[in-house]
Order: C-alpha cells, then structure tokens, then sequence
C-alpha cells in the first residue's frame, strides 16, 4: 500500500540520511525503481511529473500500475507516489487519484499567491492523509517545459511556507534540473544552512540531483536535506544501455528484437544507478 512521504522523510530527517525520489516514465522504469527498493532495503518515493503522467495516460493509469505492482511484486518497503512540480488543478487530480503525495511548484507565483494556494492544497491533501510538498526560490533549467532560473530561496519566505504546514520544502540553493553546465557554481550552503536554521525539523528537498558531487550530496544532507531527486541520470543510463544494445547489433540475433530483451539492458541500468544513489543517500537498510 502506498504510504505518505511523510513518516519515511521525517525519520531521514531525524537519522541523517535522505530518501530518492526517482522519476517515473512508463512500466519499465516504475518496476525496476521499486525492485531495487526492496532488495535494498530501502524507502523510495516514486515521482510523476504532470508530462510524465499525460504520457502514462493519465493519473489512473500510473495508480492502478503502481498499486498493482506493490501487490504482486511483494514490496514491502514504504513506497510514496508522489506529483513532482504539480500545477494547483494537477495537484487536485493526483489526490483524487490516489496519489499519496504531492508537490505544489507555486514558487514562479507571488510569494501571497503562493502561500494562499499552499494552504488550500494542504487543507484537502491533509483531509487524506497526504503528504505536501512546497517550493521556495525556482529551481534552474528545464523540466517538463517548467523553466526556472536557479535561484536561491530566501530563508526568511522558506520560513512562511514552512509555517503553513507543508510536510517537506524545497529551496532553490543553486541546483538545476538536467546536467550541469560546467561553469556551474555548486550549491549555496550558506542558504542551506540559514534555512535549516529557520525551519527546524523540516525536512528538506533537494531537486536536480544528477550530477551534483557526491562530497555536496552528503554536505546537504548533513544540513537537512531528507529527500534528493534524480531524474535525468536514470533517463541517462537508459539511453546508454538501449544504444549499446543495438550498436553491437544484438536486436539483430535471434529474437534480440523481442521488447522484453530489447529493453532488459535499460532497465538493469536503471537498477544500478538507483542502487548507486540509495547507497550515496544512506538510505539502504531504512525501509
Ligand atoms: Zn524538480
């Protein structure tokens, strides 16, 4: 059964570790994220963007994929489904759904725009037991044609939002959404660390998590951050297994074409990379 962020994060935030939230992109992906939960050991949040789940065919289709993979997969580690940069009306239909979790990316509207919408969405989120996730200062680059600017948050506005209830926050400190640039500055722990300060217990979300250093990975978490999400780099270790496959001419022998064994190689790159990042996050062995 899927179960809210909201327990799993709060006991990373208190035991110094952080919790992926990996990405979802169609039946491939979802399997081989929850599977090396299990065999690990470890809690997993599991993300839609609003494009992902349009592609999916709507919410509906990725809970029942979801639920019916929980049941006949046998996992039993908590697993979050969780709405990733969600739109207010998106957010609305991911808890009509049967999402267990969602975020409201409000951080490209006025911060009283942002802090009215907020509250709503954890009134009614709140009423089903769902966690929310709130965000503060635009997280930089592309992400289902959500662009932002890479800025950083003010502490004193992660504050405010803080207050209202949300059950975890994500602030702005210089990361990006896909690779980054080489000129990239690297993540602002001043800012974290104010932030920690002002908000306390809650927990804290780092988004663009592919590509940051891994010395940076564990210096945020050590000041707060309980939940790391990883997109682009399983999407990376897709592509680089599928191009192997077919550059060394395997879907040409036998029945290499067949989908099951065409697309085999991605999903156990998908596999590494997720283990690689629990390992990196400290959360193997916390289910
Ligand atoms: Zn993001």
């Amino acid at each position: 059964m899927l179960v809210s962020a909201k327990e799993m994060l709060n006991k990373a935030k208190a035991g110094k570790y952080a919790v992926g939230q990996f990405n979802i992109n169609n039946l491939e992906w979802t399997k081989a994220i929850l599977l090396t939960a299990q065999e690990n050991n470890s809690p997993v949040i599991l993300g839609v963007s609003e494009g992902a789940g349009k592609y999916m065919c709507g919410y509906n289709t990725v809970v029942g994929m979801v639920n019916g993979m929980l049941e006949t997969l046998n996992i039993t580690v908590p697993v979050a489904l969780h709405l990733d940069h969600g739109s207010y009306n998106g957010a609305l239909a991911c808890i009509e759904a049967g999402f267990s979790s969602i975020m409201f990316d409000g951080s490209h509207y006025p911060i009283e725009e942002n802090i009215e919408k907020t509250k709503e969405l954890i009134r009614i989120a709140g009423e089903k037991g769902i966690s929310v996730e709130a965000e503060v200062g635009a997280i930089g680059g592309e992400e289902d044609g959500v662009i932002g600017g890479g800025e950083v948050a003010d502490p004193a506005e992660c504050k405010m939002i803080a207050d209202l209830g949300v059950d975890m926050l994500a602030a702005g400190i210089g990361n990006i959404h896909g690779k980054y640039p080489a000129n990239w500055k690297g993540l602002n722990f001043d800012v974290l660390a104010k932030i920690q300060e002002l908000t306390g217990t809650m927990p804290l979300v780092l988004h663009g998590g592919t590509g940051i250093p891994a010395d940076m990975i564990k210096t945020a978490i050590s000041l707060g951050v309980s939940k790391i999400n990883v997109n682009t780099e399983c999407q990376l270790a897709f592509a680089d297994a599928t191009r192997k496959y077919i550059e060394a001419g395997k879907d040409l022998e036998g029945k290499g074409f067949d989908p099951r064994k065409l697309l085999a190689p991605g999903f156990e790159a998908i596999k590494a990379t997720v283990k690689e990042k629990m390992e990196l996050f400290g959360s193997i062995d916390k289910a």
